[in-house]
Parts: structure tokens; sequence; C-alpha cells
């Protein structure tokens, strides 16, 4: 069965239409990228599937395993392994760090029975170090605040690292390559790769190829303008795109 699948979605924000009718099929250890226009969607449909309240699911449907999650809060879809990263990484001052990530963590492992047993604080700490080393980042962070005064690439790192914690089902990466220069955007892509070795399943939202070349595995590209998925295909899908915009699909990038 499917893990997770939008379903003729329609959705709106304070009562315009933001999708309109889209269908996406993600299994665990897939690797998606989603690209389009601006405007087109792309984040409408992530917050869409966790559940914004803000976004209001008109018709149409998202399942995981064949139940719908639609009733569900953030929380609970959180459980079921789906985790949004990215776009505007948030500062939360006086957080601490590790504290922050062993809540997220022990919360996930309370409630679902096949995930490895509760971690002490010290077994947690070393559990984080591996994944620390996993995406190039310092010991340092786990004694620092949660994203406070990390550099663009540092924050992008440490989201993914987070993921890596906390280990999804399905992550959904919001032009996680958004701002960064070409070194940051490779050290994304890395972490990224490791995200996919863990056998989640990945859904890149990106403007660009260029991230996409340096992911270990690209299973499918799609297309979204107008709020819908116009095309799909594979890696090629994204290299075309680069080249030759959205003209050549009848749409305007109006970035
Ligand atoms: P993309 O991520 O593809 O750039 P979005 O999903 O962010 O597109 O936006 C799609 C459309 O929905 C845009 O017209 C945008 O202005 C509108 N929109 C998105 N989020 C909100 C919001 N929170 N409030 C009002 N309008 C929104
Ligand atoms: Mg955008
Ligand atoms: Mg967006």
């Amino acid at each position: 069965m499917t893990f997770l699948e939008v379903k003729d979605l329609h959705v709106s924000i304070d009562g315009k239409e933001i999708l309109s009718g889209l269908n996406l099929k993600v299994e665990k250890g897939e690797v998606h990228a989603i690209m389009g226009p601006n405007g087109s969607g792309k984040s409408t449909l992530a917050n869409a599937i966790l559940g914004h309240p803000k976004y209001n699911v008109e018709s149409g449907d998202i399942l995981v395993k064949g139940e719908s999650i639609l009733d569900l809060p953030t929380d609970q879809r959180a459980r079921k392994g789906i985790f949004l990263g990215f776009q505007y990484p948030t500062e939360i001052s006086g957080v601490g760090y590790s504290h922050f990530l062993r809540n997220a963590y022990n919360t996930l492992n309370k409630e679902d029975k096949t995930r490895e047993v509760f971690l002490t604080v010290r077994e947690f700490h070393e559990y984080v170090k591996k994944n620390l080393d996993a995406v190039g980042l310092d010991k340092s962070f786990l004694g620092r605040y949660l994203n406070e005064g990390f550099s663009g690439g540092e924050k992008k790192r440490s989201e993914v690292m987070q993921m890596l914690v906390l280990k999804p089902n399905i992550a959904i990466l919001d032009e996680p390559d958004s701002g960064l220069d070409i070194d940051a955007v490779k050290a994304v892509a890395e972490a990224i790769n490791k995200l996919i070795e863990t056998g989640a399943g990945v859904i890149v939202i990106t403007h660009y190829a260029r991230i996409l070349r340096y992911l270990t595995k690209l299973d499918h590209v799609h297309v979204v303008a107008k709020g819908k998925v116009i095309k799909s295909g594979g890696k090629e899908l994204s290299e075309e795109l680069e080249a030759k915009g959205y003209g050549w699909l009848g749409i305007e990038d109006d970035k």
C-alpha cells in the first residue's frame, strides 16, 4: 500500500483556491523533486500535508497507508513520521538544542512501539553526536540554542540532522537550497543523502536542478503549476527545466 498518497487535492487559503486537484504518491525509500514557478502551490502542498490550520482542504484526500489523515492535527501527522523542514527555519531563542531534540524524539518513540527503546540523556547525546558527524557539524552544536547564530548552511544542515535523529518515514524539504552558495548547497545535499540512506521517503521542493545533481537517488521529478502536477518524469526533467525554464510547458515563471 502506498505510504503517502495525495488524491485530487483541492486546498484554499482565505477562500481562494490554491491547489486544484493535485495528485502525488510517495513510497518510503523514494526520492521525489517538486519544481514549478513561484506561487504555484508547492509550499501550500507541504503545509496541507502537515495540516497547517490556514490551509483548508476543500475536497480530495491525503492518505497514509490507505487511511485519511485529514482529521488529524499536525502533531499526530508528525507521529506518523511525516516531517516538514526548511523555507523559513526559525530561531527558537533559549530552547537548548539537545533538550528540544530529545523531547521530540521521546514523544515519537513513546507512541510507536516499532521504534527503538527510550534513550538516557547520555545515550541520546551519543546518538545525536553520530548524526552531527554524519552531516559535518561540530559537537559544540549540542550546547547551543536552536538555530541561534547559525549560518545559512549550518541551519539547513542542522535541520537535516534533526530529521536524521527523528527518523521520518517521509521528509518534505521546502527549498533546502534557497539562499545558499554552491559549497553550502553541496553540504546540504550530502546531509540529505544521509537521510536517503535511512530509507526515508524524501520530497525536495526546489527551483533549481543544482541540488538534485548531488543527490545519490532521484526517482521522480514533478512540475507543479497552478495548483496541480502538470508533468512528471525522471532526473532528465529537472535538467530540461534548468535549461529551458517553464515556458515550453506553457507556463510562466514569475520569479
Ligand atoms: P510556491 O511555494 O509554489 O511558491 P505557495 O504555495 O507559497 O507557492 O503559494 C501559492 C499561492 O498561495 C500564492 O498565490 C500565495 O500568495 C498564496 N498563499 C500561500 N500561503 C499563503 C498564506 N499563508 N496566506 C495567504 N496566501 C497564501
Ligand atoms: Mg516559492
Ligand atoms: Mg514555496
